[in-house]
């Protein structure tokens, strides 16, 4: 409890970014603190264990700052997930619903596959559009989900409930 305490503190509230009206999530400030980000990498790490994770899969761009510590410290390997066009080699694709108009994110196919159980990391979960995505590329590419876990969980989005059926009972954790 004092170290969700603690990381909630290190979260920052923007009124009005990206656009007027959105109350935006930054994390800059727990980065910047090196035992509350070293406090979340261990909180993390020990989410993809006791989920048997056997890789983790960051998902651009913030993800990838909270996952990559979590590979090394867990000593497993990271997978980046990437918004379209940005991977050099052949990729899985997944276009998924905005909230105006859609989106679209890619893999590299080799990184996943058979025998691998990943678990996805994310900063903020808002309406679980992304996560969903990323849990349809890691099942096309043969692999299993061991979960979900991000920083917050923005529950007022009802991302939960939309993540439920791609989740096929794998667990979500938010801190
Ligand atoms: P979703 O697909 O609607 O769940 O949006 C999740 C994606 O948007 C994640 O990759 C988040 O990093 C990003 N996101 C949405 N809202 C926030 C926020 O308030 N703070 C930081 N990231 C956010």
């Amino acid at each position: 409890e004092d170290t969700r305490d603690l990381l909630l503190s290190r979260i920052r509230d923007v009124a009005d970014y990206p656009k007027p009206g959105v109350v935006f999530k930054d994390i800059t400030p727990l980065l910047a603190d090196p035992v509350a980000f070293t406090a979340l990498t261990d909180e993390l790490s020990g989410i993809c264990e006791r989920h048997g994770a056997t890789k983790i899969v960051g998902l651009e761009a913030r993800g990838f700052i909270l996952a990559a510590p979590v590979a090394v410290r867990s000593g497993i390997g990271f997978v980046p997930v990437r918004k379209a066009g940005k991977l050099p080699g052949a990729t899985l694709s997944q276009a998924y619903e905005l909230e105006y108009g859609t989106a679209e994110i890619e893999v590299h196919a080799e990184d996943l596959g058979a025998g691998d159980r990943v678990m996805v990391i994310d900063d903020v979960l808002a309406t679980g559009g992304t996560a969903e995505a990323s849990l349809d590329l890691i099942r096309r590419a043969g692999a299993d989900v061991a979960g979900v876990a991000v920083l917050m969980e923005l529950t007022f989005l009802g991302g939960r409930a939309r993540l439920d059926g791609a989740l096929r009972g794998a667990p979500l954790d938010a801190l």
